[in-house]
């Protein structure tokens, strides 16, 4: 028998309307001749009764610095809420269909909380529901840890819970149910003449999610890129086939083609980034500074990215809020850092970029033309990123766009 595994975001199941159209999809699936096994994100988004962002704030109301391993456990909850209304309004419709915890669907993880990686998945339960005619329904972005805990995935996990069960029950393809028609050249909130991929593959799509495109996973993506499972993102709301996104790009009916990833696939952004600058060129004892600095910073906890290091200038970034402490750090080392709270990093990326000159060029010529200052920028094989002021994030991803000639003309 086939199995199709489809997740829905919290958007598609906010309300009673939107779960309907979910149900649908469901029994559409059924009427195909496949089984599916079904993950629920959290209903609807911040300040939604039922969203995790909602169910947090809960809690930190209470106490701002509360326990991972109790946040875990409030952050289950907001799946196991969505995933037992879901089940009875399937089951209303006459779609028999069961709900199982992440840890019922025999999900098990590290001991990570609020970022744990599945390490494997006993998929018993979920077969054994399978063979009896009834849907699973499994809460998204959360496992049980070999020591008993319970924990979530990070941010967008449920995508990466749909591609381990994918792989697991050796699914014929992955849906992702989102709000918007598929992968896109830049997010659509932004981008109004932004296009939908058809194809992408996972090496590509990993890349935009990586750097910020939030509606894949990475981590999903790659389960699915080593499982060899195909993904599709598509809308709940809309009939699109949406993005397939497998090893190749299928350009042609009957050909298969092998031709190299798209020169530039997308633009990206990241916003809420705080930019810290240190200017070491006072210091009569220079020397071995750059190392104290992140050895320190490192054993606070504190993450750092976009790192630059220059003979008299030290550049990285932090998230907001850890830049208070950042800068206390700092000051008792002895340094004078300099803080730009309202940062934001903006992307173009491409696999096929590597070795492709003149796009370092075009970055910069979208954004001067622009009046866009570049605060601070880098490149890896599959991107060029530049940090800007926040303020002027969503006109750099559109410049980007248009200079790139990625839009629907
Ligand atoms: P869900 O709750 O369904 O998981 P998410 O909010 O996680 O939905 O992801 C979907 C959102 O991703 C879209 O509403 C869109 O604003 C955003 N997005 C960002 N970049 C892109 C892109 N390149 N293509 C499509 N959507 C994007
Ligand atoms: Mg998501």
């Amino acid at each position: 028998m086939r199995i199709t595994v489809q997740k829905f975001g919290g958007t598609s199941l906010a309300n009673y309307e939107q779960r309907d159209r979910v149900c649908d999809i469901i029994q559409k699936t059924l009427e195909s001749g496949s089984q599916t096994v079904v993950v629920v994100s959290a209903m609807g988004r911040k300040n939604d009764p039922y969203a995790t962002d909602t169910l947090i704030q809960l809690v930190r109301e209470v106490n701002p610095h509360p326990s991972a391993r109790e946040m875990d456990l409030i952050m289950t909850c907001g799946e196991i809420i969505s995933g037992v209304v879901l089940t009875a309004q399937l089951n209303t419709r006459g779609i028999p269909a069961r709900f199982f915890t992440g840890e019922q669907a025999g999900i098990v993880t590290d001991d990570q909380f609020s970022d744990a990686h599945i390490k494997y998945i006993n998929p018993k339960n979920i077969l054994a529901c399978l063979k009896e005619g009834l849907v699973p329904v499994v809460a998204g972005f959360q496992g049980k840890s070999e020591n008993g805990e319970l924990t979530t995935l990070g941010r967008g996990g449920s995508d990466t819970t749909a591609s381990a069960l994918g792989v697991a029950l050796h699914a014929e393809v992955v849906e992702i149910f989102t709000d918007v028609e598929g992968v896109m050249t830049a997010d659509p909130r932004i981008v109004e003449n932004a296009r939908l991929l058809d194809d992408i593959t996972y090496n590509e799509v990993c890349q935009l999610a990586r750097d910020g495109a939030k509606v894949i996973h990475p981590r999903a993506v790659e389960i699915a890129m080593q499982g060899g499972i195909p993904l599709r993102v598509r809308s709940t709301f809309s009939d699109s086939a949406g993005t397939l996104i497998t090893h190749q790009n299928h350009r042609q009916q009957d050909a298969v083609c092998i031709i190299r990833d798209r020169l530039i696939t997308g633009v990206t952004y990241t916003s809420n980034i705080a930019q810290i600058k240190v200017n070491i060129s006072q210091l009569d004892d220079k020397k071995g500074m750059e190392l104290k600095i992140f050895k320190t910073l490192a054993d606070n906890g504190i993450s750092i990215d976009f790192i630059s290091v220059q003979p008299e200038l030290i550049m990285f970034t932090v998230l907001p809020d850890d830049s208070a402490r950042t800068i206390s750090i700092l000051k008792n080392l002895g340094l004078d850092p300099e803080v730009e709270m309202n940062c934001a990093k903006v992307a173009v990326v491409g696999a096929g970029m590597t070795g492709i000159p003149g796009v370092m060029a075009r970055v910069v010529e979208a954004l001067t033309d622009n009046n866009i200052p570049i605060l601070q920028s880098g490149d890896s094989y599959t991107n060029i990123w530049c940090l800007v002021k926040r303020e002027h994030m969503e006109q750099a991803v559109k410049a980007l766009h248009d200079k790139f000639e990625l839009g629907n003309s």
